[in-house]
């Protein structure tokens, strides 16, 4: 694989069948996103369960990303329904129709909030109503922009302040469902604060899931706290489908490239989502914007860039991520022609940063196809890509916990790492590690980079540059 940039692909009825979802794997899918706010608990582990089978057979780490409702409102309605500008729409403020034919959200008491002359925005901002009377528990309104309604999406107060938890009731019961499926990430929806972080890795870690938990920003108010936000959350997702209903739609694309930036300067992965390929649910091919916008994002710095409707009920789920692909690799291919600077000064002060980005500096100076880091957390390959070295960074870590998270960042292939005895030399085992799992040459020169370079000894970070010799036994550069 030469694709650095890392593809998350939500997965849902489209891709249930295993053809299907060996498929998507084959085509380039990375991570697995399992949208909480859709489906039921069973359909999840069925799901996660399904999409390991595959993994597991595709030959794969890949990782399986929880990603929580949060406090948003979803209307509940049996079918679908055709609102036209105009129209009369009324909400029940309880959690059944007061009259036939009301609206019912799944948080019905948060509708006591608002005020007439508001706006009330329905899937993404499609659909557009304003706010009139509350009368016998009843909210009335009136549509201003029309358009088909689907049962369970979301509805967006963009001028009404809420005063709510971080985590629902419905969040903590999708954490013991994210809990028994053994997911690898739990992305938090509408983070407002960095606090979130510890609170909702109380509530995994309640459930004995200890995994690292990604901020989706969606809010004002994370935009605002962006840094904070990144320092306090292991990742975070620019969730621009509220975003460009909670924001003004033109900001979205600035906001887009500082949240990028924030991410990267701390070393934290982030994914850009929501519409890449909208038009490819219906379509097998993209628009030539929806192309330009997967490629913009990778030259925004993204780690990975994420398919929703299009995997999860679309059409063409496997053509969707076969395209996604394709433009990443051009727009990589690109970027390395035409790269000048220093990928990326290092901004942490203790001696990790600087050896790093000379490791990464080092393999572009000696064509090196590979950055071969065994570690043991993650954390030195994180480092690597951060700096977004040509050579691919191949983690060489020892358990599927880790290696299945590393599988969202940018560059990095996961391999296993076999034990070393105490002394043993990391560095020569890692590279062996790298060619049995097929990822390195015989001939290749590589750079291996290792924290820990002795089994069991101290830590003494240390750069080498290594042949592939017979078998994958280091030989002189
Ligand atoms: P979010 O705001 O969290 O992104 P969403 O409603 O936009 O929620 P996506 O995960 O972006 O949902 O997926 C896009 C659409 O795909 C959804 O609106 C829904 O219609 C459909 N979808 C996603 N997951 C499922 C699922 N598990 N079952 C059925 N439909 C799904
Ligand atoms: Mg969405
Ligand atoms: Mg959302």
């Amino acid at each position: 694989m030469s694709r650095r940039t890392k593809i998350v692909a939500t997965l849902g009825p489209a891709t249930d069948s295993p053809e299907v979802m060996d498929a998507v794997l084959r085509a380039g899918v990375d991570v697995a996103r399992v949208n909480f706010s859709h489906g039921t608990a069973e359909e999840h582990i069925a799901r996660v369960e399904r999409f390991r089978d595959s993994a597991r057979r595709v030959g794969k780490y890949a990782a399986v990303m929880a990603d929580l409702p949060g406090p948003k409102m979803r209307v509940r309605m049996p079918a679908l329904r055709f609102l036209n500008y105009g129209d009369p729409v009324v909400f029940s403020l309880s959690a059944a129709p007061v009259e036939p034919g009301d609206l019912v959200l799944t948080e019905p008491e948060l509708l006591a909030d608002v005020r007439p002359g508001q706006r009330m925005l329905l899937d993404d901002g499609r659909l557009q109503l304003e706010a009139g009377e509350t009368q016998k528990g009843r909210l009335f309104s009136k549509v201003l922009v029309g358009g088909t309604l689907h049962p369970n999406k979301g509805l967006n107060l963009p001028d009404t302040p809420l005063s709510i938890a971080a985590l629902t009731e419905r969040d903590r019961a999708a954490i013991t469902v994210a809990a028994r499926a053994e997911v690898d990430w739990v992305a938090v929806s509408f983070v407002r604060t960095a606090e979130a972080a510890d609170e909702v890795r109380a509530a995994c870690a309640a459930c004995g899931l200890n995994v690292p938990v990604l901020a989706k920003i969606e809010r004002p108010e994370a935009v605002g706290r962006a840094a904070a936000i990144v320092a306090a959350f292991d990742a975070i997702m620019v969730a621009r489908g509220d975003l460009g209903v909670e924001l003004p739609l033109e900001r979205v694309p600035s906001v887009q490239k500082m949240l990028i930036a924030e991410a990267r300067a701390a070393g934290k992965p982030v994914i850009t989502a929501t519409d890449m390929l909208d038009s490819m649910r219906n379509n097998p091919r993209p628009t030539r914007a929806e192309a330009s916008d997967v490629a913009n994002a990778i030259y925004d710095g993204t780690d990975a860039v994420m398919l929703s409707g299009e995997t999860a009920v679309g059409a063409y789920p496997v053509d969707a991520v076969t395209c996604m692909s394709r433009i990443a690799e051009e727009t990589e291919a690109h970027i390395h022609l035409t790269r000048t600077a220093p990928p990326h000064a290092p901004v942490n002060e203790d001696s990790d940063g600087p050896i790093t980005l000379a490791a990464c500096s080092l393999a572009d100076e000696v064509n090196a196809t590979a950055i071969v880091t065994p570690t043991l957390s993650g954390r030195t390959a994180k480092l690597a890509a951060r700096y977004r070295p040509w050579a691919r960074v191949i983690a060489v870590a020892p358990t599927d916990a880790v290696l299945q998270r590393l599988a969202l960042v940018w560059g990095i292939t996961p391999v296993r790492m076999t034990p070393v005895d105490t002394g043993g030399d990391r560095m020569a085992t890692a590279v062996l590690d790298a060619f049995t799992a097929g990822t390195i040459r015989v001939g290749e020169r590589v750079v291996v980079l290792a924290g820990h370079p002795i089994a069991g000894g101290p830590r003494f970070p240390t750069v080498r540059v290594v042949r592939v010799g017979e078998g994958g036994v280091s030989t002189e550069p």
